[in-house]
């Protein structure tokens, strides 16, 4: 059973590996659930959930009209599980709300200086910023922490009469299954089950949670939704696209002494520690109260499986030219998060019977300028546009096309298109080489009207079936942290203030309990012990050294999807642990 799910696994296990496969838990078995009924449902509070809450509020006040919103996110206050860098293109919030500045949105330091940087073992070369075509620039842009725009965000949304409700986690999609909806509209959301203990059975605070169902319904998790991989599974929405490619961030947050900081400063390396053919990099941005927000990307198509994308953030640190920036400071926060990285040729089709995929759920990030939350804030304003006019229109519950005609039409399509072979040129001709082609592409793009020689390229693989097997690699000698600028898991998962009530059922879900010991311990290392940023998974033997066992430490997950995302046997499940729990970023 185990090699079969190895071999056919991660080129293909997409539609399997999704949570209406896994078994319902004991107590959830024919339960009844109040129904609370909205003309737009939203899973998510990020800036696409949320822009898109607060144009639909926008456009009724405008029409004076009515129309019933609800946000639900699974952190216990808005903004408490955002990571992300941040350096913020005001593009879409300038549509949202042009007045922002006025209202008091948390985007108070603007891009001062820009700096691209080429890290060497011990040396460095700056590249002159005019190499880089001017969208890879960061003037115009703000440096913030992204969670805060998320609150204020909230704030904004409130007060124009969303019903935002925090500590929400939906962890079902409801099905319409009959025969005139066409089988498998998506009719509403679960949300709020608390209560089931480690067997799946009810404890004596049990709740079977509400359904909340909507004319549409918006899925906004963003990166790796566990709705929204079962939604494209069902309805085939990645059908025509690439497969989707994905980094892991891990970011921490410092305050340095005041004769460090350098307030606007946005700077970005490549090269050292990664090597040529593993790509990533880093972003160290300086702002607010003498803020630091240094963090790693690590793009998951590496192949060795020895590598720990924690372990080489923690000694890119060391580097002189990165350690300058803070030292006698004290780290405050740390955290990760997946990225996406497929880009253009990786969004699915982006409406469903019932529904829409918006943000990073769909995947609009761009990649060579690490920005996705204007792309995710405009495609939320234009999804709720959409069902604006659907629901004036009497409509509820079709395909919301027009959804997918206004994104072609928008400047995200345009910005996208624009860089769309600057990841597969990395991947296919490693960070030296691939990084010129990738610049020559875009600046021939941005002279010759998105314009590319090389077409449009595919991705190819996967990020879990770009994994090689251990015995094609040597296992990586990791520095030790030294307690001052690099740090071990645990102390790290300390300060992400990650909290999971104790007694519910694990919330990583195997769908075959032996192939971490039988499958990828063997033939990768099980390499799940080194991607986690969290140390959640591990692998313990008896006094002996003998017997190999799996241990899954869920209580230590930050919920940055990394494991359901480069599993090679894509074989675990990431589902919503109750509301409430994982991590809670303050200034992330
Ligand atoms: C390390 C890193 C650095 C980045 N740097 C930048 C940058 O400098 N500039 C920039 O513009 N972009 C940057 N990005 C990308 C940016 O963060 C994303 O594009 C953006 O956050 C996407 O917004 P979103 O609303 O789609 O998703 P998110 O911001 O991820 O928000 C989704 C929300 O939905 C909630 N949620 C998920 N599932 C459920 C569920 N089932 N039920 C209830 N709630 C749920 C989550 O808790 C979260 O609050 C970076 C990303 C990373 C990881
Ligand atoms: S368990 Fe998975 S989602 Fe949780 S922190 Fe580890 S890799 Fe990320």
């Amino acid at each position: 059973m185990a090699e079969q799910v190895i071999e056919g696994g991660a080129a293909n296990a997409w539609q399997e590996a999704v949570i209406d496969k896994l078994p319902l838990a004991e107590a959830l078995t024919g339960v009844e659930r109040e129904v609370m009924a909205y003309d737009v449902v939203i899973v998510g509070g990020g800036p696409a959930g949320l822009s898109a809450a607060i144009r639909l509020k926008q456009r009724a006040e405008k029409h004076g009209k009515e129309i019933t919103v609800a946000v639900l996110e699974k952190s216990a206050e808005l903004g408490g599980h955002i990571l992300s860098g941040a350096v913020i293109d005001p593009k879409a919030l300038n549509e949202l709300f042009p007045d922002w500045k006025e209202r008091g949105a948390p985007l108070e330091t603007p891009v001062t200086k820009d700096r691209f940087v080429v890290l060497g073992p011990v040396g460095k070369v700056s590249l002159p910023m005019f190499a880089l075509p001017p969208m890879m620039h960061n003037h115009g842009c703000y440096i913030a922490s992204l969670g805060n725009v998320a609150r204020w965000l909230g704030e904004q949304a409130e007060a124009l009469g969303v019903e935002v409700y925090p500590g929400m986690a939906a962890s079902h999609v409801v099905w319409d299954e009959t025969p005139e909806s066409g089988g498998g509209r998506v009719k509403g959301v679960v949300a709020g089950v608390f209560g089931i203990d480690r067997d799946g059975k009810p404890t004596g605070d049990f709740q079977p949670g509400i359904e909340l169902h909507g004319k549409y319904v918006f899925i906004a998790e963003g990166v790796r939704g566990s709705l929204a991989k079962t939604i494209m599974a069902r309805h085939n929405l990645c059908e025509d696209a690439q497969p989707q490619k994905y980094g892991i961030g891990l970011k921490e947050l410092w305050q340095v002494p005041a004769d460090r900081h350098q307030p606007g400063l946005a700077q970005h390396t490549t090269g050292w520690p990664l090597d040529e053919f593993t790509g990533g990099g880093s972003f160290i941005y300086h702002f607010g109260d003498r803020y630091v927000a240094i963090g790693y990307v690590v793009h998951l198509n590496y192949k060795n499986p020895f590598l720990s994308p924690f372990d080489e953030f923690q000694r890119f640190k060391h580097h002189p030219a990165i350690s300058e920036h803070l030292e006698g400071g004290t780290r405050i926060s740390y955290g990760a998060r997946a990225i996406t990285e497929g880009g253009f040729q990786s969004v699915p089709k982006l409406s469903f019977p019932g529904g829409v995929l918006i943000g990073c759920s769909a995947g609009f990030v761009n990649v060579p300028r690490i920005k996705g939350s204007h792309n995710a804030m405009k495609t939320g304003m234009l999804a709720a546009d959409a069902a604006f006019d659907a629901v004036m229109a009497g409509r509820s519950g079709d395909q919301l096309v027009e959804y997918q005609t206004a994104y072609e039409k928008s400047w995200v399509y345009k910005e996208l298109r624009g860089v769309r072979n600057a990841k597969p040129l990395l991947s296919k001709f490693g960070t030296t080489l691939g990084g010129a082609l990738g610049l020559f592409d875009m600046w021939f793009g941005t002279l010759f009207g998105g314009f590319s020689l090389f077409g449009t390229m595919k991705h190819g693989k996967t990020d879990a079936a770009s994994t090689e097997t251990a015995d094609k690699h040597k296992p990586i000698a990791y520095p030790k942290p030294d307690g001052k600028l690099s740090f071990d898991k645990l102390s790290s998962v300390f300060v992400s203030n990650t909290n999971h009530a104790e007694e519910q059922p694990g919330h990583l879900k195997l769908l075959d309990p032996s192939i971490p010991i039988l499958v990828n311990l063997p033939k990768y290392g099980e390499p799940a012990r080194l991607y986690c940023p969290a140390n959640v998974y591990e692998v313990l033997y008896d006094e002996s050294g003998a017997n190999p066992r799996f241990q899954i430490n869920a209580q230590n997950c930050v919920h940055c999807k990394t494991c359901d995302i480069k599993d090679p046997s894509q074989n675990i499940v990431w589902t919503t642990p109750e509301g409430g729990g994982g991590p809670n970023y303050p200034n992330m």
